[in-house]
């Protein structure tokens, strides 16, 4: 696992960042939870993360 800063950007607009892999994938699940109301894996999140 990689602890080079890494961000996704939600198709809303938000970026999300962490630092490592873990990290922004816990917090796009987050924010898909909090504002889309819907779940993402890991997976999901993995394929849209892209280093910073
Ligand atoms: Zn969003």
């Amino acid at each position: 696992m990689v602890d080079t800063s890494k961000v996704i950007e939600c198709p809303c607009g938000v970026i999300l960042e962490g630092k490592g892999d873990d990290a922004v994938v816990v917090k796009a699940q987050e924010h898909a939870r909090e504002v889309h109301e819907m779940e993402l894996t890991s997976e999901q999140a993995l394929a849209m993360a892209r280093p910073a």
